[in-house]
């Protein structure tokens, strides 16, 4: 499949890959925008928020239970943290593959640009 982040996750293209489960990989975005910057990433296939279906719910809830695993084990989940997924390319997504940004390590702005 020619996406990128399928790639990733099947080890075709390499990545720093921190977390890894039956659903859901986690690994550092090559581009990071704050100190801590990790993609967390549905193995399945699904091209954004708009094409989840009721079967997704158990996925995505755990897709949130990993980022704030995940937080926790960077130590930032005290001083906060922003979970996002941006969906199509008004809202600046570029990979169509659905992930959500685990971003901290520094104050993030409010609203984001
Ligand atoms: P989006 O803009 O779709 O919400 O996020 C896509 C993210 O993927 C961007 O933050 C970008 O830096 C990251 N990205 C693009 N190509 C690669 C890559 O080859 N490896 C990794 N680790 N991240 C990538
Ligand atoms: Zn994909």
């Amino acid at each position: 499949m020619d996406c990128l982040f399928c790639k990733i996750i099947h080890n075709q293209i390499p990545a720093n890959i921190s977390y890894r489960d039956s659903q859901l990989v986690a690994f550092d975005d090559i581009n990071p925008q704050s100190p801590h910057h990790k993609l967390i990433v549905p193995i399945k296939h699904i091209v954004t928020l708009n094409a989840l279906q009721p079967e997704d719910k158990e996925l995505m809830g755990s897709l949130v239970l990993v980022a704030s695993k995940l937080a926790d084990e960077l130590k930032i989940a005290e001083e906060g943290y922003r979970l996002v997924i941006n969906c199509n390319s008004g809202a600046g997504q570029t990979v169509f593959h659905i992930h959500a940004h685990l971003l901290g390590g520094r104050q993030l702005g409010w609203p984001p640009g």
